[in-house]
């Protein structure tokens, strides 16, 4: 246990995260080790009535754990280990661990892998919480869909700390716990200490069966649209073509599923739009279904890509490192997301469009950024775990990227609000559940969801996140954390 205070030279870099818009001013950092120690500083905290609030890799989008009123900051990062617990006959990982450090560790112990995000910075204690996917999501579902079991330290009603094992068989007395923590978001219930996976139906003590199979070498295709000459007709039917594909060929059982591409849509000031598409190379017909998703894309767009590389390439060594998502340049951004069941309308392409050529506005790193999803995520019934979207077929990210100086923050912020707020006008300003739009994801929190003057759709922002399961999240805050000791901007509240 090692307690970090002002002045120490590696405060800062604690008290803020990525997303340097927020910084918060604990009175120190707690970092820990082990459970006990979290318990322990749980318990200080508690006791001195102090605001306490736990970071395990830091890539919050919001200021959850960087809000200058909390006091106590617990730091995560130095418990990562990984190791096979024989007797859940699980993977034991640390919740402290970052992406980068996991995926190397499955992979050459073992030669399995879930289907997380590419940002190797992100920590696994925020990224699971929250649902968790990645590129190989339409193959093998969300993270918590191979989440077997979570270590809490909690508080109960008279202050006293507990630590609870909750797994997901049905009579587990902490089974709430476990599925609340299986995508309901980190910072709602106490600190996960340590996660078990362990994919469903899986009966084996061997632990290379007990996760998804890590792909050997992936098959990549990376193409570059100019922005030069780039008309209205053209990108909007380029955008509709792309979500067009994912909407025909997301079912559960669809062999495109194997398949999984981003599609990113920068400002016009950055002058590209970029696909990238992958899938195993083992598949068969791998090239084809790449080929065929870009010829769809292309289709009746009169677009020439500025270029198209194919590549097959080692899965670990050299796509897993080459995607890992920009945490650099760090710097101060505003995102905001919203999931899609199909296309945009006409009405919404247009409006992507102009924000995207608005020549009053400059910023490269802006854009959106449409992911494919659906596949097995969909094969998951709504309220099997926290994690409520299951018949999505992209998530859509609105991002104003990296700016340096505060100075900039009016006009970025005020781009990428007015951009999401005109994308769904006909809803409030927000993606309410319905034909085409499905809420949003709580690992993209954008407290604007929350604020009735960006979100005028009188849907509430949990509604938005949780859709259904909210009022069984709020049992399960009711339980684990009655006295509100572990809150932020969109955490469950207590139930009146
Ligand atoms: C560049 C970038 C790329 C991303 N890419 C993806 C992606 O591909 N797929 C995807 O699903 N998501 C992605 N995300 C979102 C990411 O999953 C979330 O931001 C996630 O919450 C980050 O986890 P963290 O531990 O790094 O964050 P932190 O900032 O440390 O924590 C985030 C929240 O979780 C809470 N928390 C953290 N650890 C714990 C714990 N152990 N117990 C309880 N609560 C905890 C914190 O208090 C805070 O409220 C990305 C984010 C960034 C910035």
């Amino acid at each position: 246990m090692t307690d970090i205070l002002p002045g120490d030279p590696r405060y800062a870099a604690l008290v803020e995260g990525y997303n340097h818009r927020f910084t918060g001013r604990p009175d120190h950092v707690r970092q820990v080790r082990t459970t006990a120690e979290v318990a322990a500083a749980v318990r200080e905290a508690v006791d001195s009535g102090r605001r306490v609030a736990v970071r395990s890799g830091g890539h919050c989008f919001e200021d959850f754990f960087a809000n200058p009123e909390i006091q106590m900051l617990i730091d995560l990062a130095p418990m990562s280990a990984v190791s096979y617990d024989a007797h859940r006959r699980a993977i034991m990982v640390e919740a402290g661990i970052t992406l980068g450090a996991l995926y190397p560790i499955l992979y050459d112990t073992w030669g399995v892998t879930i289907p997380g995000g590419t940002c190797f910075e992100v920590g696994v204690g925020g990224h699971i919480t929250g649902g968790g996917y990645g590129h190989l999501s339409r193959r093998d579902g969300l993270v918590v869909d191979h989440l077997y079991a979570v270590e809490v330290v909690v508080v109960d009603e008279s202050g006293t700390v507990d630590v609870v094992v909750a797994t997901r068989e049905p009579d587990d007395p902490h089974h709430e716990l476990w599925w609340a923590t299986a995508g309901g978001g980190g910072g709602s219930f106490g600190v996960v200490t340590r996660f078990w996976l362990r994919s469903p139906g899986v009966d084996s003590d061997d632990p290379s069966r007990l996760l998804p199979t890590a792909p050997r070498r992936i098959r990549r295709c990376d193409v570059l649209w100019s922005w030069d000459g780039m008309t209205e007709d053209a990108l909007t039917r380029l955008i509709a073509n792309y979500c067009g594909w994912l909407e025909r060929h997301s079912a559960v059982d669809a062999p495109e599923t194997q398949l999984w591409s981003n599609l990113i849509v920068m400002h016009r000031s950055a002058g590209i739009v970029a696909l990238t598409a992958v899938i195993d190379d083992a598949v068969e017909g791998a090239a084809r279904m790449l080929d065929d998703q870009l010829a769809a894309i292309g289709d009746g767009t009169g677009l020439t890509p500025r270029s198209v590389d194919r590549n097959v390439v080692d899965w670990m060594a050299s796509w897993m490192p080459s995607y890992s998502w920009p945490s650099d340049p760090k710097g101060r951004y505003k995102n905001k997301a919203g999931y899609l069941r199909r296309g945009y309308t006409d009405k919404q392409l247009a409006t992507i469009f102009r924000y995207l050529a608005d020549p009053e506005y400059a910023n490269p790193a802006a854009g959106i950024v449409l992911t494919a999803f659906g596949g097995q995520v969909n094969a998951v019934p709504s309220g099997a775990t926290a994690a409520a979207q299951r018949d999505s077929v992209v998530k859509a990210s609105y991002s104003a990227g990296a700016w340096q100086s505060p100075d900039d923050d009016a006009v970025n912020t005020a781009w990428v609000r007015a951009f999401y707020r005109d994308v769904y006008a006909e809803s409030g300003g927000v993606p309410v559940s319905g034909d085409v739009s499905d809420g949003s994801y709580i690992s993209y929190p954008d407290v604007d969801l929350a604020d009735p003057e960006w979100n005028t759709s009188g849907v509430p922002w949990h509604t938005l996140y949780f859709k259904d399961n909210y009022p069984r999240l709020q049992r399960v805050k009711r339980r684990y954390d009655p006295r509100d000791i572990f809150r932020h901007g969109l955490s469950v509240r207590l139930p009146d």
